[in-house]
């Protein structure tokens, strides 16, 4: 099945119309002298620009929020050109500046984004920006816990400066579920919480864990990011009473529907704001390096003190002490699996990893 992408739909069509523009300007301006730099200054002053923050984006434009009001801005007067290796130039969380024709002139610099290397592998694709953090949401049996998952999602946090929180859900399904599925999560547990990153088990069907996430995001911005079908909706309405599609259905009839296919920033009861993303098909890290890998597994350091190489890469090295404590045990297979899945990403140009 091919998956409607709604920002590639919107980027070619604002391609369209920004052609088209510049046909009617030029025809139209039949000036051959440059502006001098006081015109330009002048014209700009003239400009009555408007600041809000960009709340979601559709083929139709950009929604707005501008405090008193929403409004559906379009991009046309944004640069092109500024785009570099960025796929999209505008993401949900950004900060913008509009004319009174309701078209964005100028984006914000970002305190911090949430990205990830688009389905060509030649872009960054910004998921959301100027959040404080991401909830990274997993869930037990059903899709099944995926430790890389979760290194993907911390590295990405830590590169683009956002605090990271793992969200477990659907732990009432281990009740009856296997004991293979059991213990899968409680070394899950023990390999990731040595990393002192907050985790929280959750039920969203089964009311668990609930108050805990839900004071976590009090007054702060955060983005729901995991893969589709973990219930990311489902808890959101589960905390604060939101009426958000749940179910693969709402993704197969995604046609008519922006909500789940596309990021939105939702105000808080209480204060504060989180991002719903779509469901995720693949994350691979924008711009991975090997270095960034390892210095992610800041859990192996305790052991590769005593590799006898200073720059081992604990792999095939002789006398590596990483690869010792795996054969005992101390360290997790967990963290030596994704550890290897991530260097090899990093080699490899960090290409997207397909998860479902
Ligand atoms: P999203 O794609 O991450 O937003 O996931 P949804 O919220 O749409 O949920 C996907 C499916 O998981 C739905 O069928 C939900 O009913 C189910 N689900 C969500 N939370 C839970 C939970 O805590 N326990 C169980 N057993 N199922 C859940
Ligand atoms: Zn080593």
């Amino acid at each position: 099945m091919k998956h409607f992408d709604y920002e590639e739909e919107f980027h070619s069509r604002d391609r369209k119309q920004f052609r088209k523009e510049r046909k009617i300007a030029q025809k139209t301006d039949r000036s051959k002298f440059k502006k001098t730099d006081l015109e330009v200054k002048s014209e700009e002053t003239a400009h009555h620009l408007q600041r809000g923050r960009v709340i979601s984006i559709t083929g139709e434009g950009a929604f707005v929020d501008f405090g008193e009001k929403t409004v559906l801005c379009s991009l046309k007067g944004l640069m092109k050109k500024e785009m570099g290796q960025v796929k999209n130039l505008l993401a949900v969380g950004d900060w913008v500046r509009c004319n009174d024709d309701g078209a964005i002139e100028q984006v914000e610099e970002r305190i911090s984004v949430l990205g990830r290397t688009d389905i060509s592998g030649r872009k960054e694709q910004l998921i959301a920006v100027n959040v404080d953090q991401v909830i990274i949401t997993v869930s037990v049996v059903n899709p099944p816990l995926k430790p890389a998952l979760v290194d993907r999602y911390l590295i990405a946090a830590e590169k683009g400066r956002i605090h990271p929180i793992i969200a477990i859900n659907k732990i009432d399904l281990l009740e009856n579920g296997d004991e293979e599925e059991k213990t899968f999560y409680s070394e899950f547990l023990a390999a990731y919480e040595p990393l002192g990153v907050p985790i929280i088990s959750l039920s969203s069907e089964k009311q668990i864990g609930l108050d805990a996430l839900r004071s976590l995001l009090q007054h702060k911005t955060s983005v729901f990011s995991g893969q589709s079908g973990v219930g990311k909706s489902s808890l959101l309405n589960a905390i604060f009473g939101f009426e958000l599609k749940v179910g693969e259905l709402a993704v197969k009839t995604a046609k008519g529907s922006h909500t789940t296919t596309s990021a939105e920033l939702i105000p808080l009861p209480g204060g504060g704001y989180c991002v719903d993303t779509p469901g995720i098909r693949s994350f691979g890290i924008w711009d991975l390096s090997k270095s960034e890998v390892i210095s992610h597994f800041t859990d192996f350091a305790r052991f590769s003190k005593k590799c006898k190489y200073p720059d081992c890469m604990h792999l095939n090295e002789p006398e590596c002490a990483v690869q010792k404590a795996l054969e005992k045990g101390t360290l997790h297979p967990h963290r030596y699996a994704s550890y290897i899945t991530l260097l090899e990403e990093a080699a490899s140009g960090s290409k997207p990893t397909t998860w479902s």
